[in-house]
This record gives C-alpha cells, structure tokens and sequence, in this order.
C-alpha cells in the first residue's frame, strides 16, 4: 500500500475532560467498538490498580495511578485509531499538555450536570494555541443537568469558540427521550437499559411514533431545533479544521447513549496526519522518508531494568524495525530495533509504522523531549515543544551536602529529560523547580533518591503566576518573596507573582514593566 493510503487511515486524537467528567467510561465504550475489550470495565480497573499492561513504575503502583500518558490503537471502519491518554487529577503533569503536540484532533468531554470545569480550560488552551480541531461531547445526558443553549453559551464565552451542535438532546435525566441526530438526520431513541433505535427523520409521522412525537417535551424540543436551524451558525469543516468552530454531541458515556453516531461521525470528521512545521520547512506525511519526534520519555517502566521508553511520534514516511535513523541533534545514526506499540490489550513488538501512530523506542539515555528521528539526508528538526507555563513551584536542596554532584547531576538530567522545570533565584542562586502538576514532585523526588541516590528537600514556595520579563526592566529592588524574580533555564527573567492580586498591584505600581506569560511567548 502507498504511503499516502496508509496515512489516510490514520486518526489521531487525545480526550480531554476535567476529572470525573466521563473520560474512562467514554473511552472503554470506544474500545469495546474497536473489539478491543470484551467488556466493560476493563479500563477502570486499570483506574484501582488491578489491571496491567505494563510495569509500571514503583510510585505508579502505590499510587494505583497511570504516571504517564498512555496510547491505544486499534482499527476502527477504515481506519486505524490513535488515542492518547491524557492524565488527570494529581497525575496532571507537563506530559499531558505534550501529549496534545502529538494529536492532530481532540475529543473535549463536558458533563452537563457541571458545565466547563477548570482542567477542561487549561488543556483546552493549548489546543487552541496549536490550532488543534476540537470536538465536544456533552456528558451524562441521562443526569438531569444544565440546559443545552446555556452549556454551548458557555463554551462559546469561557472558551471563545463557536459551536455547532451535531445533535440536539429532547429532555435531559428523567424526561430524556433522545437526540435528533442533525447531522445524521435521524432521531435516536433513548430506550432505557435497551439498546438505543435509529429513527429516521422522513419516519417520524408514521403512527407507531406517535406517543413520542406528541410528548410535550418532544414538541418543545422542536420548536428549538427549528430556531437552530434558522438562526444559528452554519456547519464548517474548514473552520473545525482550524479549531474555530467545535462540533457538539450530546450523549451518555455510561447508558451508552449517543456514542456509537458520536464515533462515527467524529471518526469520519477528524482530520489525518497533515505536514507539519520543520527547522526546514514543511514536511508531508505521505513523504518518503522516515521522521517524526520524541514527546514523552517515561523512565523506570520496569524497575528492574531501568528501562526507559521514548515515545516517538511519526510524522512522516514509513517506520520499520531496524531502521537506522538520525537523531537530529547530535547528528549521529541511531537504529530502531527494540520498539514497542502501544495497545489497550498487549503490547506487541511494531514491524511498521506511519504518520499518526505512536510507537515506544527503546531508550538508551541518548534522547530529549523534542528530538526528531529522520531518515532524511538534510537534517531537520520539528518545531520546538513549547514549554508549558508551571504553576507550582518549590525550593529543592540536597539532605546530605556531599553528594553535591551526583545532585546537581540528577537535576540536571531531569530537567533536560522535561521531568521538571528548572529556575534560579535572582541574585542569590537558590534553585527552584517548577512543575504543572504535584506528580512532578513525587515522581522528582522518588528518581532523585534511586537514580542519583540523592535524598532531597522540597521547600514548596506555594502556587505562583510566572510572568516573563525584559531584562533590561529588572530592577532587584521591585521584587522580594511575594513577587519573586527569578531566571529560567535560557538566563530569562521572570517574576512569580503570589497571586492574581499581587500581579494586578504590581502592574498598577509599574505600568512600564512590560511582562508576559509563556503562552505568549511561544
Ligand atoms: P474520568 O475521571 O473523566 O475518567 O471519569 P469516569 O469515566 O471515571 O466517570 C466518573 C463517574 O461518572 C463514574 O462514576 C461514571 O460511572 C460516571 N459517568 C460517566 N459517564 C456517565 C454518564 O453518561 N451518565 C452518568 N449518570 N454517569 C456517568
């Protein structure tokens, strides 16, 4: 099969949701679709720890948690399916913003009963940033939750974005009678515990749909369909494309209601692999030759070997085991023997790979997040991953000042590797590490301690608002512990604002001091 064919099939995407939301329901569902489970909960199992595919990290088992983002694929209609995890709650963590780096679409998750929920807001920023389509599904339809205009009012104002709703729910919680699938046009019938039914619109006169068509929660619902279609915004593919329209479903994860028209239509919706950005310009992925690039790299997989596994995203060409590629960076070859795929059920040893998939490479300490892999002869290198502001930030020292180096060597390396992020006090020296997430921390301290055998202490200095500043506009003696200045890795300053008050007092004291956020700067 050509190249093209191959990279055609291929749909890519992570769910994001604020925690609780239904993210693990609604993906169980899709695996069962994809015949990659039997049946449900199989997946939240894997929540409480019962359930592994790999061995995971010491801290990961304790904590009956997933550190690191995982990947399921599978074949789905035509298609083959990429889904990446992306981690919530206290495992949130830098590598779940990077994980959006590697998707070419998203699905976004919204419980009805709560509308759109701080976490949802955070990834959904990024994915605006990089031009990511989204696509939204509205949760726990069978909940009676909040009204339909209202949550897309409030997507289209927290979010800035426009919405189109795919399909319109008649009813919600008890009252909850189905969708009419505008898209499909079709009415999807709520049964209950039994399977939904598919009614299509031309069929609704006929009598044996008459105690439906003449409940008076049907007849409300479609004087508001008909106000939709008249005065609401048209259906754009380009635009979803672009990410400036998000198309709307409403469902259940858990009846499952909606889900299977969700998929399908969303499945056929999201877009391929298209070319991505390079130091040297665009590159395709139906091209030739081989790249792509590392996003996550996750460490101590399994403890007794120290393994650590670089998570490769192929953007171009053709993967095969065995290949010798470059490793932009360094310049130097490298061949790609041990390589894991990444599925639900097993892992297996991946034999060939193409744009949109994600396979695991054996990693011996010689990869950074970012690096890209080619084939190519003119080396070249994807666009930076950009660096996600952190919000939590604390003081490290090491317990015992003899082991100075093996310390400075064990942060050095992680903050390299993208486990942490690394600050200097300005003008004293102290060092300050930052993260997204408390995880970071855990996961810091535990490698510091059996990787550099270094025991360290964390200070925490509290959740912060980094603003970057200009150098020339440093004046030390503006800041102390309540906006502390501080440097970043490249020599940057920037202040760490105690709260949003401190910031606004701060601006209103010295409206010359120019400062800027991170999302802004990249
Ligand atoms: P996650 O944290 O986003 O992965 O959320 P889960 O999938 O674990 O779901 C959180 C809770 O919401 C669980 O108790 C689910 O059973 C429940 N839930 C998920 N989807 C639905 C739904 O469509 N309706 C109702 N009533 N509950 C749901």
């Amino acid at each position: 099969m050509k190249i093209s064919e191959e990279v055609n099939k291929r749909k890519t995407f992570a769910i994001i949701s604020h925690p609780d939301a239904g993210k693990t329901t609604l993906t169980e569902k899709l695996l069962l679709f994809g015949n990659q489970i039997r049946s449900a909960g199989t997946v939240k199992a894997k929540k409480s720890g019962k359930f592994a595919t790999s061995d995971w990290m010491e801290i990961e088992k304790q904590r009956g948690i997933s550190v690191t983002s995982s990947v399921m694929n599978f074949p789905y209609l035509d298609y083959k399916v990429n889904i990446l995890d992306t981690p919530g709650h206290e495992d949130f963590s830098e590598d779940t913003y990077r994980t959006l780096t590697a998707v070419d679409s998203v699905v976004m998750i919204i419980d009805a009963t709560k509308g759109i929920e701080a976490q949802t807001i955070k990834l959904f920023k990024v994915c605006k940033m990089r031009g990511i389509p989204i696509f939204t599904f509205i949760n726990k339809l069978d909940r009676e939750g909040r009204e339909p205009f209202e949550l897309l009012e409030q997507i289209e104002e927290v979010l800035d974005i426009k919405t189109y709703p795919m399909n319109w729910p008649v009813g919600m919680g008890k009252r909850f009678l189905g969708i009419f699938d505008r898209h499909n046009k079709q009415f999807v019938k709520y049964n209950g515990n039994e399977e939904e039914s598919y009614i299509p619109y031309t069929e609704l006169d006929n009598p044996e749909h008459k105690d439906l068509v003449n409940n008076a929660t049907y007849q409300e619902t479609n004087g508001e369909l008909e106000l939709l279609d008249q005065a609401g915004d048209d259906f754009s593919i380009e635009e979803v494309l672009k990410g400036d329209q998000t198309p709307v479903f409403f469902g259940s994860a858990l009846a499952p209601f909606g889900v299977q028209t969700f998929f399908d239509t969303f499945i056929s919706m999201a877009p391929t692999p298209t070319a991505r950005r390079t130091t040297d310009g665009l590159v395709s992925p139906d091209s030739d030759e081989f790249s792509g690039f590392v996003f996550k790299i996750q460490a101590n997989m399994n403890p007794a070997h120290r393994d650590r596994v670089a998570f490769l995203r192929v953007c171009s060409g053709k993967f095969e085991r065995g290949m010798t590629v470059k490793l932009a960076r360094t310049d130097k070859p490298i061949k790609l023997s041990q390589t894991q795929q990444f599925v639900a059920s097993a892992g297996g040893t991946v034999e060939e790979a193409y744009a949109g998939d994600i396979i695991g490479i054996y990693d011996p300490n010689a990869y950074r997040i970012g690096d890209t892999l080619t084939e190519s002869k003119n080396t070249f290198e994807y666009d930076e991953l950009p660096q996600f502001p952190p919000e939590l930030f604390m003081r490290v020292t090491a317990k015992n000042v003899m082991k100075s180096k093996q310390y400075r060597k064990g942060i050095e390396q992680l903050v390299q590797e993208g486990a942490i992020q690394l600050f200097k006090g300005h003008p004293m020296e102290t060092i300050i590490i930052g993260a997204v997430g408390q995880l970071q921390y855990e996961v810091f301290e535990y490698r510091m301690k059996h990787e550099y055998n270094v025991e360290i202490m964390l200070e925490s200095i509290g959740e912060r608002i980094p603003r970057w500043l200009k150098a020339e506009q440093v004046d030390t003696s503006l800041f102390d512990e309540r906006n502390l200045l501080v440097k970043d890795r490249e020599g940057n300053f920037l202040v760490l604002f105690k709260n949003d008050f401190a910031l606004r007092w701060f601006k209103d004291k010295h409206p010359k001091v120019e400062l800027t956020d991170l999302f802004e700067v990249n």
